[in-house]
Parts: structure tokens; C-alpha cells; sequence
């Protein structure tokens, strides 16, 4: 077998969906499966869209993700450039070889003529297609049209009977009626390709033998295929991958919240738990595991296994895969992507390091990102903690006087305040009150943190230091 190639091919709008991410995972497992070569292109060839340092963020985020390039515009290999629009010349070139086997055509149709083309297919409710008015013109106007400086586009002369078909890994057989299929434009009259005719280009010369994809080009892959047919190229595997829905049903956007790789990324999400969680959108390993390290994507994924039904980005799911990856964290990869949000969050300043290092550690299980840290602890930082009525009710309960009355003695007479003295005076309020069990431990939590749930108490209280608590016992 020739040698697997993939690409990622974003265009670089400084903006990461996590939906293109998948993309680039499902290119990069597919190639990395076959020993093969994971490319980025930069498709930059809508030059209305360019953002100042996207590609830089686009790097940044594949390394971030270990999805690292073999070959990009950082990395060149033998088939750059690897910026479309520093290969305009590779893609005037081919569009005039085109022209000369009849397969593409000069249209010097103008804005005002298409918009009327265009209000006409509105009012009969059918599709806008370009009527190929150009598509006849005898050189010899062409040529003088071209010396008058008239503006053009190069378009391609598609058949008009027949059918077209291809097979897509994921979707199967693909049938499109010729008659449907434009006479699309290649080249934009500012010089430059349009995704349309540059990806065909790009995918041949760069070798690519998979192309993947979203779906939204599953159905003008056809005309696509007709340009490698007429430079009798071989055409690419394809994989279209379904969409990303959000919870609602509709295409995942900006509307849902954290659908940007970075936005996670700055919430403290792990990237190799992302890039887990994301790889299971659309496509179902062979066993039930839904952990999976990207050692182990690399060895499992299989292409056939892709559903063609739109997947969920569910972020209860990928909470749950990313406090698993948490939960093994080292304590300094944990500090990393909390303490920021903690420092922005609340005053640390009376707060030493091997305080911050215990607070921290006791959630480690407990959140399942870092920015989560935020909203656990704010017990600590605040004075006043309000109770709800579940609180209540648990402590209007017999006894639980008594128990607090004698846990806060305890508390008081502590000398060395250490989460083994801490451990005792819990153990001798047992003793003294006769409560024991949750009647012990939950009345004592609820009057010191507010809450019914939370880390091991005794370092709980270690960490609320020795006034809060009485403070809060007082109350
Ligand atoms: N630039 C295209 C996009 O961002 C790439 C599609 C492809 O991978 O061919 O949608």
C-alpha cells in the first residue's frame, strides 16, 4: 500500500471548534494507525478571514493536544508551502491546464448579471446554479475581454448528464445527478483558489491518501472527483465525519458554552482528556473502555467504526473523562491548572504555600476541572456561610446541641492545631456526646462548612484554621 498521508486543513481564524479538533484527532489517528504522515495546511485563501497570529494558535493547540504535525508551515517537508496562499501560482498554473483540456472556462459574468440569475432561482424556489453563459465564448473574445483588463473567474465545466457516484468510508455510496452539480468557481477573480479547486490540488501534489473531513463537503465531493478525473489523478479515501450537535440538537456553536478548545483549555480541562472525550464523538471503539490514551486511540481506531448520526458534545461526559484524567495528576500538574483560577478568584495573600498545596489536594477528587476549584472552596474565603433547609432540618435534630457544645471545647482546648489533634477532639466529642456515625461527622460539617458533602473533615477543619471554626460553632 502507498504510503498513508492525512491533513489537517484548518482555515486560520483564531478560533478553534472543538468539532475541527475532532477533525484533526480522526486525521491524525487515522494516519498514525498506518505508520503514515499527519500534514497541516493552512487554508487561508479567503483572505476576508485572516486573524493576526491564528496560525501560530493553531500549532499551538495541535502540540498542546500531542497531535503534532510531521509536516506544516513550522515543520515544511518535501511537499510545502504548506500556506495556500503562498502556492497561488501552483493553482493559476493548473486552473490553465484545465482551461486548455476544455475542463474550465473563463466567465467574466458580472455581480449585477448573478444577483438577477440568483433573484430568479429565489422566486422559482430551486437551487441557484450558474446557467454557464460563459461556458462558449470563441477565443477570440476571450482574448480580447482579458486584454481589456475585464475582471474573471476560471470556472469548471461540469458534465450535465449522468450521474456521479463515489463510496465514502462513512456514508457509503454517494450518488449526486450531474445536471445538480455547478459549474463552480476555481479561480476567485482576486487570483486565488477558491476551497473548492485548492483542496483538490493541494490533496494530489501533497500526496494525501485519506482525506477527513466534516460532512458539509460530503456532497460536493463529486465535483471535486471531477477535477482529479480530468488531470487523470487518483482520487483520496474519503472519511466525512458527522456532525457535532450540542445537547439541543442543533450544530455545535459559540452558543454552547465552551465549544472552543482554548475556552477548556483556560477552564483548566486536560488535553489529553479532551482529545479522549472528543475522539468518541462519532466513533464507537470495539470494547465498552471509554478511557483511552492517545497511545491506545492510535491502536484501536478504525475509520470503519464512525457512525454516520450526528454526535452529542455532552459535557457531563466529558467531565467525567476529565476528572478521571485528574484524579491522576501529580500534585504540581494539579497546582498548575488551579491556583491561577484560585488567585483570581480570592485574596491568597495571608495564605502560605503548603496551605494552598493541602487545599487544593483534598479536591483533588473532587472536581472534575480546575477552574472548579473556584466554587468548592469558597468556603474558605468567606465569612459568613448561610445554611440551606436540608442543613437545617439536620440540625434541629436531638442531641446536636449537646455534640456541638462539646466539639467546640475541644476545639478550643487544642494547642498544637494539626489534623491529628483535630482527628482527636472529633473522637472524644464522640465520646462525651454518645453520637456516632453521620449523627457524629454531619453536624459538625454542616456548622463549619455549610455544606453536607465535601473533602476528609479533619482536614477540612485543619485548613479553616482554628478561629474560623470556632467562629462558625459559635454561630
Ligand atoms: N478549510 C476547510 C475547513 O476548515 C477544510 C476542509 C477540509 O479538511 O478539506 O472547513
Amino acid at each position: 500500500m502507498e504510503k498513508v498521508r492525512t491533513r489537517f486543513a484548518p482555515s486560520p481564524t483564531g478560533y478553534m471548534h472543538v468539532g475541527n479538533l475532532r477533525s484533526a484527532i480522526f486525521a491524525y489517528l487515522v494516519a498514525k494507525h498506518n505508520n503514515g504522515d499527519f500534514l497541516l495546511r493552512i487554508e487561508d485563501t479567503d483572505q476576508t478571514r485572516q486573524v493576526e497570529g491564528a496560525v501560530d494558535f493553531i500549532v499551538n493547540t495541535l502540540n498542546l493536544c500531542g497531535l503534532t504535525p510531521d509536516e506544516g508551515p513550522n515543520h515544511p517537508g518535501n511537499y510545502g508551502p504548506y500556506v495556500q496562499s503562498e502556492r497561488l501560482s501552483i493553482y493559476q498554473e493548473y486552473a490553465q491546464k484545465l482551461i486548455e483540456m476544455g475542463k474550465a472556462y473563463y466567465c467574466f459574468c458580472d455581480e449585477e448579471r448573478l444577483t438577477k440569475l440568483r433573484e430568479k432561482a429565489d422566486l422559482e424556489k430551486i437551487p441557484f446554479l450558474y446557467d454557464g453563459h460563459c461556458k462558449n465564448l470563441s477565443k477570440e473574445e476571450i482574448a480580447t475581454r482579458l486584454k481589456n483588463g475585464e475582471k474573471y473567474v476560471i470556472r469548471q465545466a461540469m458534465p450535465k448528464d449522468g450521474v456521479s457516484e463515489y463510496e465514502d468510508i462513512v456514508y457509503g455510496k454517494i450518488t449526486v445527478e450531474n445536471k445538480l452539480l455547478e459549474d463552480q468557481i476555481l479561480l476567485k477573480s482576486d487570483g486565488y483558489p477558491t476551497y473548492n479547486f485548492a483542496n483538490v490540488i493541494d490533496d494530489h501534489l501533497m500526496e494525501i491518501s485519506h482525506v477527513i473531513r466534516g460532512n458539509e463537503y460530503l456532497m460536493a465531493t463529486p465535483k471535486y472527483n471531477h477535477l482529479y478525473d480530468s488531470f487523470g489523478w487518483e482520487k483520496p479515501v474519503y472519511i466525512h465525519l458527522p456532525m457535532v450537535n450540542g445537547g439541543d440538537g442543533k450544530k455545535l456553536s459559540k452558543r454552547h458554552g465552551s465549544a472552543s478548545f482554548m475556552d477548556l483549555y483556560d477552564d483548566g480541562y486536560l488535553p489529553e482528556a479532551v482529545v479522549n472525550y472528543l475522539s468518541l464523538l462519532g466513533w464507537t471503539p470495539e470494547t465498552t473502555d471509554e478511557v483511552f490514551t492517545l497511545e491506545e486511540l492510535i491502536k484501536y481506531f478504525d475509520p470503519k467504526r464512525i457512525n454516520k448520526s450526528p454526535a452529542i458534545y455532552d459535557v457531563k461526559k466529558l467531565n467525567w473523562i476529565n476528572a478521571h484524567y485528574m484524579k491522576k495528576l501529580s500534585i504540581n500538574q494539579l497546582l498548575a491548572i488551579t491556583v491561577p483560577h484560585l488567585e483570581n478568584a480570592y485574596d491568597l495573600s495571608d495564605k502560605n504555600k503548603q496551605w494552598i498545596e493541602k487545599l487544593v489536594s483534598i479536591y483533588q477528587n473532587h472536581i472534575s476541572y480546575g477552574k472548579e476549584i473556584v466554587d468548592v472552596t469558597a468556603l474558605f474565603f468567606k465569612d459568613h456561610i448561610s445554611l440551606d433547609d436540608e442543613c437545617r432540618d439536620f440540625l434541629s435534630q436531638d442531641g446536636v446541641n449537646n455534640l456541638i457544645n462539646i466539639f467546640k471545647e475541644e476545639i478550643e482546648n487544642i494547642k498544637d492545631w494539626n489534623v491529628e489533634n483535630i482527628n482527636q477532639a472529633i473522637i472524644l466529642a464522640k465520646e462525651k456526646s454518645g453520637m456516632k456515625g453521620k449523627m457524629l461527622y454531619m453536624p459538625i460539617r454542616i456548622k463549619v462548612t455549610g455544606q453536607m458533602h465535601g473533602p476528609e473533615l479533619p482536614d477540612t477543619i485543619y485548613l479553616l484554621g482554628q478561629n474560623i471554626v470556632l467562629n462558625r460553632l459559635n454561630k
